[in-house]
C-alpha cells in the first residue's frame, strides 16, 4: 500500500486513538438532567483538525522552548548541544513541524521522549530522528505498542465507524492485515521506569512516570527550572476536563487510582506552565494548581463512589444512573464520561461477570431469545408500538430496547426502524454534542437507521 494512503489513514487513527471532544452539553443517556460544563479555554475537540494551519513562526513558550502546531503538537526545548524533542505529531506532519520550528534549532536532534504509545504523539519519530538521537519511552511503551499494533484491523474498523467521512470504507478484516504491516513503530532506545533524569547542554529534563491517563505507559517532562511540564495526553485535549478514563472506541482499561496517584505527583511540582501535546499550553501556577487538584477530587469521587456502591450490593446499571460529580467537582465531559468511567471502574476491579444470571457465563445471550420473545408479543407490530410508546413517553433506551427486539425477528421492519431513529435523535439532543464520542456513535447510528429506511440526507 503507497505510504501516503498508510499515512493519511494513521492520521485519522489518533481521534479514536484517544482525542475527541466537543463543546456544548446537556445530558447523559440516561435521561437525567445535567448541567453543561465547558472547559476554561472554551476549546472543542474538533477544532483540532483545523489547529495551527495558519502557524509560520515557532510558538515561544519560554526561552528555548517552542511548539509546532498541529493536531498533535511537537514541543522542542533547544539547548547548546541540540535539540530535545517532547512529542512529535502524527505520521507525516513532521516535514511541516521541522520548517516552523527551523529558526530556533540549535542543530541536531539530540534526544525525543514519546509520551505514550499514540500515533498523534509518535509519528514523527522516525524523520526526527539522527544517527545517535536518544529516544525515550516508558518501559510499558513496548507492550502497548505491541498491542495497539496487533488489533490494527479491529480498532481501523471501528474508526470508520466513528470517522466515516475520512477512514476508507474498505473492509479492514481484509486489509487491515495489510496496514498493520505498515504501522510505524518506534524503537527506543532508553526505557524508563518511575523516574529519569538527563541533561542536555546544561538544561536537566525530568521524566516522570504518571499512568492512569491516555494508557498505562504515560510519561511527563519536567523542567525544574522554568517550572514547565509537558503532559502529552495526561489531561487529553482540553483543560479541565474529565478524564477519559474508558473509551467507548476500546482500548486497555485505563485505572482511576494511578491516574489520582498520577495528579497527586504533578500537583506536587508545583507546575506554572503546562504544555498538553494538543492546543495551546496553560498558563498560570494557582489556576493550574485549582483545576489539577479539581480534576483529582472528582475522580476521586467517582472512584469511591463506585466502590462503596459495589460493595452495598448495588448493581453497575444502577451505579451509572446514580453517580453524578457534586457541583462544585463539575467538569467537562467532553472527552471522559463519568457514567462510562462508573463502569470501567466496577469492569476493571471485578470484570464482566454481573452475578445476574447464570446466561453471563455462556455463549447464548439473552437478544438471541428476541425473536421467540417478539412472536409470543404478537409480532413485531406489537413490540414496535410498545417501543413508540415508550418513545412518546419520553423513555428513548425503553424504546431501542423495544425496537431492538422487533428488529432482531424482522430486520426490515419500518416502523421498528422509525421508533429507533426517534429514540436515537433523542439522545444524540440530550447529548448536544457534549461528548464527542456518544456524538459521533448516535450519528453512525442515525445515518444507518436512515440509510434502512430510504431516507436522504
Ligand atoms: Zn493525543
Amino acid at each position: 500500500m503507497p505510504r501516503r494512503i498508510v499515512w493519511s489513514v494513521l492520521a485519522l487513527a489518533w481521534f479514536a486513538l484517544g482525542c475527541g471532544a466537543d463543546e456544548r452539553a446537556a445530558s447523559s443517556g440516561s435521561g437525567a438532567e445535567k448541567k453543561i460544563v465547558e472547559p476554561d479555554g472554551g476549546r472543542a475537540t474538533r477544532e483540532l483538525t483545523s489547529f495551527g494551519k495558519d502557524q509560520t513562526e515557532p510558538h515561544e513558550i519560554a526561552e528555548g522552548v517552542y511548539q509546532a502546531w498541529a493536531v498533535g503538537n511537537t514541543n522542542l526545548v533547544a539547548t547548546r548541544e541540540g535539540d530535545v524533542l517532547i512529542d512529535v505529531g502524527l505520521p507525516g506532519g513532521a516535514e511541516r513541524a521541522k520548517e516552523i520550528l527551523a529558526p530556533v534549532r540549535h542543530g541536531k536532534t539530540h534526544t525525543i521522549v514519546v509520551t505514550h504509545a499514540h500515533q498523534d504523539h509518535l509519528g514523527g519519530t522516525s524523520e526526527w530522528a539522527e544517527d545517535g538521537t536518544e529516544i525515550i519511552a516508558h518501559e510499558t511503551f513496548l507492550e502497548t505498542q505491541r498491542y495497539l499494533t496487533e488489533l490494527v484491523p479491529i480498532l481501523m474498523a471501528r474508526n470508520q465507524v466513528f470517522y466515516p467521512e475520512e477512514v476508507p470504507d474498505v473492509p479492514m478484516n481484509l486489509v487491515g492485515g495489510l496496514i498493520r504491516r505498515f504501522y510505524p513503530q518506534v524503537e527506543p532506545t532508553i526505557l524508563v521506569d518511575d523516574e529519569y533524569a538527563f541533561e542536555v547542554g546544561g538544561v536537566r529534563f525530568e521524566v516522570i512516570h504518571t499512568p492512569g491517563a491516555e494508557g498505562e505507559d504515560s510519561i511527563c517532562v519536567w523542567l525544574p527550572e522554568k517550572k514547565i511540564l509537558f503532559t502529552g495526553d495526561l489531561f487529553g485535549p482540553l483543560f479541565p476536563m474529565f478524564p477519559n478514563l474508558y473509551t467507548i472506541r476500546g482500548e486497555k482499561f485505563r485505572f482511576a487510582v494511578p491516574y489520582i496517584e498520577s495528579l497527586e505527583r504533578v500537583i506536587a511540582l508545583e507546575p506554572e506552565i503546562l504544555v498538553p501535546s494538543h492546543f495551546e499550553p496553560i498558563v498560570g501556577k494557582e489556576r493550574i494548581r485549582a483545576d489539577l487538584i479539581k480534576t483529582r477530587d472528582a475522580v476521586r469521587h467517582v472512584h469511591d463512589a463506585t466502590v462503596e456502591g459495589m460493595n452495598a450490593g448495588k448493581d453497575v446499571y444502577t451505579l451509572m444512573r446514580e453517580i453524578r460529580l457534586p457541583e462544585e467537582l463539575a467538569l467537562s465531559e467532553g472527552h471522559g464520561r463519568v457514567s462510562w468511567t462508573v463502569r470501567g471502574i466496577w469492569e476493571g476491579y471485578v470484570g464482566w461477570f454481573q452475578f445476574r444470571s447464570t446466561t453471563e457465563l455462556y455463549d447464548v445471550p439473552r437478544w438471541q431469545l428476541d425473536s421467540e420473545v417478539v412472536e409470543m408479543a404478537g409480532g413485531a407490530d406489537a413490540v414496535a408500538a410498545r417501543g413508540r410508546a415508550h418513545l412518546e413517553a419520553g423513555r428513548p433506551l425503553e424504546a431501542l430496547h423495544f425496537s431492538d427486539m422487533a428488529l432482531t425477528a424482522d430486520e426490515g421492519h419500518e416502523e421498528a426502524l422509525r421508533v429507533r431513529l426517534g429514540a436515537l435523535e433523542v439522545l444524540d439532543e440530550r447529548n448536544a454534542g457534549e461528548n464527542h464520542s456518544e456524538l459521533l456513535w448516535l450519528r453512525h447510528r442515525i445515518g444507518e437507521t436512515r440509510e434502512a429506511l430510504g431516507l436522504s440526507g
